[in-house]
């Protein structure tokens, strides 16, 4: 049996435990975060990739973690509906996909407020050091440490972070908080408004509650805008306290001034129906747009998988499955090279970074269509999907 250790137990890195214990090896998850995971993040579209553990082992009901949509509509700016097409697509968040994952690895071997700071590796282990102080030693290194990994800064120093020229603001909204006339217009759908240089997009979510087993009926809303980097980008990602952040403010974080710029713009350039929805949310956030490709993913007995190999822009709502999908992959390599870490990870390089690649490319196409070129019309079908558009229906 191989000893695993995973750096990041967000979902890439707890679905990745999950596979490569399942497949019978050991696994600790070193997380950096102190607590569990909550409020990273906001809707995710589902793919199979990413719910693969919960249908192959049933230990939890997709369906109950997810709401669906069986209507792709774009909006004019008047809030009309000027294009209408059937789709199947399910939508859950971020809290209740983590949430669920986390109860089936379990706590005794998920670590919390342990970050990987270094690691050498010898013909036969590798040696981690956590910022605690703790060692620990395995047979697999896996990061799943973001798109900050510092794995990858490690292993990969010279791998630059593009920043795409635009942010994603978002918010998410109860839907008792917003007026039957929007929740009406809005729902059973996920919807489109295409604007010059600038797209907004709104599906439905279940938000896991965070004390109770409970989800609640929200709208999940992403406005891509172009900012300037530079002043204007830094201005953007300065938080309440001065503290100019790298790639996202979270909710509660973004200065006053700034929400109030984006409900006045909201106000001048939105369909009333979706102002209203802006309007309607309590904090929003940011997420700047990066992207970040990667020559390779295996080094020895260590990988990057997720977001600390290729992060792709969110266009495809592929970034989960996809970090979803190395894991998988990896523990497949692992379990037909039983006690030869090494030549598993050979095998698994290849078909990930060509998958990384892919989607990367596919990604940058769809933000060139919407955010400069504007040549993403209305009603073209939308760019989801993994190993290629499409694949993220699901019924
Ligand atoms: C606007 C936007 C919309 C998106 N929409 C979708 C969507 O609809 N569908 C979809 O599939 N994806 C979507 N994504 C992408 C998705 O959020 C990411 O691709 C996905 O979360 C990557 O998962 P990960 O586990 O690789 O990394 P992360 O979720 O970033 O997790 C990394 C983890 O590592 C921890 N960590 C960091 N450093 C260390 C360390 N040194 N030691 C230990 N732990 C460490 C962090 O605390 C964190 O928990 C979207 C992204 C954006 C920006």
């Amino acid at each position: 049996m191989s000893k695993a250790i995973i750096l990041g137990g967000s979902l890439g890195g707890l679905t990745t435990a999950l596979f490569l214990r399942e497949g019978g090896c050991s696994v600790t998850v070193y997380e950096r975060s102190s607590t569990p995971l909550v409020g990273l993040g906001a809707g995710i579209v589902l793919n199979p990739a990413t719910v693969r553990y919960f249908t192959r082992s049933k230990v939890f009901d997709v369906k109950a973690m997810s709401t669906s949509a069986h209507w792709l509509r774009y909006l004019d700016r008047s809030s009309r509906v000027v294009a209408e097409q059937p789709c199947a697509y399910r939508f859950s968040s971020y809290n209740a996909i983590y949430r669920e994952l986390y109860a089936a690895f379990g706590t005794d071997t998920y670590l919390l407020g342990e970050a990987g700071i270094a690691f050498q590796q010898t013909k036969t282990t590798v040696n981690v050091q956590l910022g605690s102080g703790r060692m620990d030693s395995c047979d697999l290194l896996v990061c799943a440490d973001g798109i900050r990994s510092t794995a990858r800064t490690h292993l990969l120093p010279e791998t630059p972070m593009n920043y795409a020229g635009y942010v994603a603001w978002r918010g998410i909204v109860d839907e008792n908080m917003v007026t039957p006339n929007v929740l009406g217009a809005l729902s059973d759908a996920i919807t489109y408004c295409l604007l010059p240089n600038s797209h907004m997009l709104v599906y439905p979510i279940p938000v896991a509650d965070s004390k109770s087993r409970k989800m609640r009926p929200s709208l999940n809303w992403l406005w891509y805008r172009n900012v300037p980097a530079g002043p204007p980008l830094a201005n953007l990602l300065t938080d309440r306290a001065g503290v100019l952040r790298d790639v996202s403010l979270g909710a509660g974080a973004v200065q006053e001034k700034n929400i109030a710029a984006l409900h006045q713009d909201a106000n001048h350039q939105l369909p009333q129906l979706l102002a209203e929805l802006v309007l309607a949310t309590n904090q929003p956030f940011i997420q700047a747009v990066m992207d970040c490709e990667v020559s390779r993913m295996a080094f020895g007995r260590v990988c990057l998988i997720g977001d600390a190999a290729f992060v792709a822009r969110p266009h495809a709502a592929a970034g989960t499955a996809k970090a979803a999908e190395d894991g998988w992959q990896l523990a497949q390599a692992i379990q037909t090279s039983p006690g030869d870490v090494v030549a598993a990870l050979q095998r698994w390089e290849p078909a990930q970074v060509a998958l990384g690649r892919q989607v990367l490319a596919r990604t940058r196409e769809a933000g060139r269509r919407a955010q400069v070129d504007n040549t993403w019309r209305i009603g073209d079908p939308l760019p989801f999907g993994l190993h290629s558009i499409g694949d993220s229906t699901m019924l």
